[in-house]
């Protein structure tokens, strides 16, 4: 059997560090063909030694690229390493709307796309899905709720769907009042209950922007509206979502929470390869398993992009925008917790109704909510 190509875009991150664990037990399928990291040379000088890629890019060289004449730079990295000679699948871990131009380019080149970077699907799912149509190219998610409905549709039609429930662990802030929430501290906000993430989905995690965000990803990526997509809190992260069939029948797919099986079955999708990933599944350990409801008014940043999704065009782009500007600033310690869905409900009522008909129409509509964030604070 001849292995296939992976590139990492992001490999130094939370995804790209758990893709290579993955891949370092299945070398026999898969080999790394390209690495790609932001800031990180170090740690992508050391991977490239353990995998020997092709290909290395760093976005922001310095002195490590002077050291490592071979590596790629600049943004545009990205793209070089998603579409090169001998790569099948891309493993697309960026963070945030820097993967959009990747995305696009791997599936209009006729490569499978592993996405992580939800943004770039919720920037832009109609130019994604076009990219995918004319290149060939196919998108199969790591998201883990996503990853669980693909397993449980099984390849049936969508008219056979009647709702998909994404599951949410809701959080660091689940049971805290509201008042203690918009005064939740950075620390607060990065304790999160069940996941080990990079920071900004970690802060996602805590406003729920991230459940809105992955209530329009799997809008795009399993075309069911938006009024069969719901969203349930599952605190202890082990049902990783629902579908519900029309004859009224509900597939969950179950797992301890861990990205290796996500990423391993975005790699083998529709196959399933054996795998030591993950400990062995023991219900009774695992128990009780608890379902509530979301606190749709305590968490406003999930409504506000569901309402985004609705709105369709550059919506969505604003949305995730204004969230990665405004989560930036929290990280950064300019503003409060509760600033950032105020800050992303002030960008949509500004620039929700922009075009998004095309990706400059999108790049200038996320340009246009970045700003409008930078300057209200
Ligand atoms: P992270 O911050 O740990 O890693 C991000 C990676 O992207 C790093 O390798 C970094 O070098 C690179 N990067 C950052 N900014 C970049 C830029 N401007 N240009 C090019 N490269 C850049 O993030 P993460 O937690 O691994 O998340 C990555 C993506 O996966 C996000 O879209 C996130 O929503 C999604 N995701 C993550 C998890 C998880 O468990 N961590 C789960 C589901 C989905
Ligand atoms: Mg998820």
């Amino acid at each position: 059997m001849n292995a296939r190509g992976v590139a990492i875009l992001g490999s130094t991150g939370s995804i790209g560090t758990t893709a290579l664990r993955v891949l370092e037990r299945q070398r026999e399928r898969f080999r790394v063909v390209a690495l790609t990291a932001f800031t990180n040379g170090a740690l992508l000088a050391e991977q490239a030694e353990r995998f020997a890629p092709a290909f290395v890019g760093l976005v922001r060289s310095g002195e490590a690229v002077a050291a490592h004449e071979s590596w790629g730079c600049g943004e545009q990295c990205l793209v070089e390493a998603a579409t090169r000679g001998g790569v099948d699948i891309v493993l697309n871990a960026v963070v945030g709307a820097a993967g959009l131009d990747a995305t696009i380019a791997a599936l209009e080149h006729g490569r499978r796309v592993a996405l992580a970077n939800k943004e770039s699907l919720v920037m832009g799912g109609d130019l994604v899905r076009a990219a995918a149509r004319r290149g060939g190219g196919e998108l199969v998610p790591v998201d883990s709720e996503h990853s669980a409905i693909l397993q449980c549709i099984a390849g049936r039609p969508t008219t056979e769907v009647r709702r998909l429930v994404l599951t949410a662990s809701g959080g660091p802030f689940r049971r805290w009042t509201r008042e203690q929430i918009d005064r939740a501290t950075l620390a607060d906000a990065l304790q999160h209950p069940t996941w080990q993430m990079g920071r900004k989905i970690t802060v996602d995690s805590a406003t729920l922007a991230n459940k809105a965000l992955e209530v329009i990803e799997a809008h795009f990526l399993f075309d069911v509206p938006y009024d069969r997509i719901e969203v349930v809190v599952h605190p202890q992260s082990v049902v990783h979502s629902f579908v519900e069939f029309v004859d009224g029948s509900v597939l969950a797919q179950l797992g301890v929470p861990s990205m290796e099986l996500p990423v391993l079955y975005a790699l083998t999708f529709p196959d399933r390869v054996s795998d030591t990933g993950v400990p062995p599944f023991d219900p009774v350990e695992l128990s009780p398993l608890t379902f509530e409801p979301v606190r749709r008014d305590d968490f406003p940043a999930l409504s506000l992009g569901v309402q985004a999704g609705r709105a369709g065009g550059a919506a969505p782009a604003v949305f995730n925008a204004a969230n990665e500007t405004a989560v930036a600033l929290f990280l950064d310690g300019a503003i409060r917790f509760g600033d950032i869905p105020r800050a992303i409900e002030s960008a949509l009522g500004r620039h929700g109704g922009a075009d998004g008909g095309s990706r400059e129409a999108i790049l200038s509509a996320d340009a246009l909510a970045r700003r409008h964030v930078q300057e209200l604070f």
